[in-house]
């Protein structure tokens, strides 16, 4: 019975130098972050090893009594964190979340609203390529071309003239606070089911530093990796136990066998540690952190979509400093930044090419990056961007990297982290 390193060296080697990798880069990724050490030790048990379909205390396995409380426990640290009735902790995934959501609430052929991929929606919320937009009508608002931001006489009148059954709202591109109540306030008057899936701002949520959907929607669905920052996983959440039951059934059997109880656990551990005060101060800083950055790059001549942020993402446009998405990904990358490209609202270019990059403050803030290390990032990438052929900058660049790297370290030293 080997350890990693000496049963599989091959796999060992690789996540050592991913381990590096996150460690020397500056990650930029808004749909990431860094989970705790606690969190990737329950993700890491031998809760692998354990079958549990059904819910706590109703499994179709023997030998459920500690993964039966491990559960529960997931599911009460989630309702208390968000004020729900009632909360499913077993989808994979965000996109397990959101299809148990339309096998409970939709027939194929059905309609959906949802904001358009290109505008900041998620593949999910109705792409053609995802069975969202293969299985069901798929109607789509967009931002407003002036303010770039959400405009609710358009997407009511979308709602009336389409009469969809289900609406979504909650995005990965969106940088603005979202209006939940005027969301329902359209979906009452067609008589729409009410969607958020609030997954890149979950932990936001959590902290009261954007208000919560749960108050105003049907269903509420996340992902548990993003600013909540625990293992990668799904959640659904609603406020009314009964209607919540019809999601149970959409989990499993629905579209789901076996949850994944050690994942679960971790989500429980990520719940906990979103309980804390100092998570509410984290998410703070998170937002800070994204306002100093879009501050900073427009200060430098590049345009942010909306012209700035309330949340930890920022998108630029690239547009204003005659760059595509694609180059300006390799260019950050170049000096260990990862970000990635992005659309645009009424992007000229191609998804493969696009005209944005889409940069996230959730990461770093977790390493303690504060508002004045997110300025010297900003002049970074600014440097980068705008002096792309000067090969001392682009040096210089990674030097300040290395060093904004070597002040805020992640996960400490390596030989602990691999026992977790
Ligand atoms: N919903 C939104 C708004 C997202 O941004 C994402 C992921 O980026 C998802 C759902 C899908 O989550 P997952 O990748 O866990 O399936």
């Amino acid at each position: 019975d080997s350890s990693l390193a000496s049963g599989d060296p091959a796999i060992a080697a690789l996540i050592e130098k991913e381990l590096r990798r996150q460690q020397s880069h500056l990650e930029l990724i808004a749909s990431e972050n860094f989970a705790s050490r606690a969190v990737m030790e329950a993700q890491g048990s031998v809760l692998t090893n354990k079958y549990a379909e059904g819910l706590p205390h109703k499994r179709y396995y023997g030998g459920c009594e500690h993964v039966d409380i491990i559960e529960e426990l997931a599911i009460e640290r989630a309702k208390q964190l968000f004020g729900a009735a009632w909360v499913n902790v077993q989808p994979h995934s965000g996109a397990q979340a959101n299809f148990a959501v339309f096998l409970a609430l939709l027939e194929p052929g059905d309609t959906i609203l949802g904001m358009d991929l290109s505008h900041g929606g998620h593949l999910t919320h109705g792409s053609p390529v995802n069975v969202s937009g293969k299985w069901f009508k798929a109607v789509h608002y967009g931002v407003d071309p002036e303010t770039h931001q959400l405009n609710f006489d358009t997407i009511r009148q979308l709602a009336l003239e389409h009469r969809p059954k289900l609406i979504i709202c909650g995005y990965s591109a969106y940088p603005r606070t979202i209006d939940f109540a005027a969301f329902r306030a359209i979906a009452d008057e067609v008589g729409a089911y009410l969607l958020a899936d609030m997954a890149h701002i979950a932990g936001l949520v959590a902290s009261g530093v954007h208000p919560s959907p749960v108050p105003h929607c049907h269903v509420v669905t996340t992902t548990t990796h993003k600013t909540l920052r625990g293992p990668r996983g799904g959640l659904i959440l609603c406020n009314d136990a009964d209607f919540g039951r019809q999601f149970d059934k959409a989990v499993f059997p629905g579209s789901q066998g076996g949850p994944l109880e050690h994942v679960i656990a971790a989500k429980a551990v990520a719940f906990g540690e979103a309980l804390q005060p100092s998570f509410r101060s984290y998410s703070q800083q998170v937002v800070r952190n994204a306002q100093a950055l879009a501050e900073r790059l427009q200060e430098r001549g590049i345009a942010v979509v909306s012209g700035g942020t309330d949340n930890h993402l920022v998108l630029l446009d690239l547009r204003s400093i005659g760059l595509t998405g694609k180059l300006a990904d390799r260019l950050v990358s170049d000096v260990n930044i990862t970000a990635n490209k992005n659309t645009v609202p009424f992007d000229p270019e191609s998804p493969f090419v696009t005209s944005g990059l889409r940069l996230g403050s959730a990461a770093l803030t977790t390493r303690g990056f504060d508002a004045e290390a997110f300025r010297e990032v900003a002049d970074v990438i600014a440097d980068r961007l705008l002096l792309q052929d000067d090969a001392a900058v682009e040096l210089r660049c990674r030097e300040r990297v290395a060093s904004l790297c070597g002040r805020f370290p992640l996960y400490g030293r390596q030989r602990e982290l691999q026992h977790a």
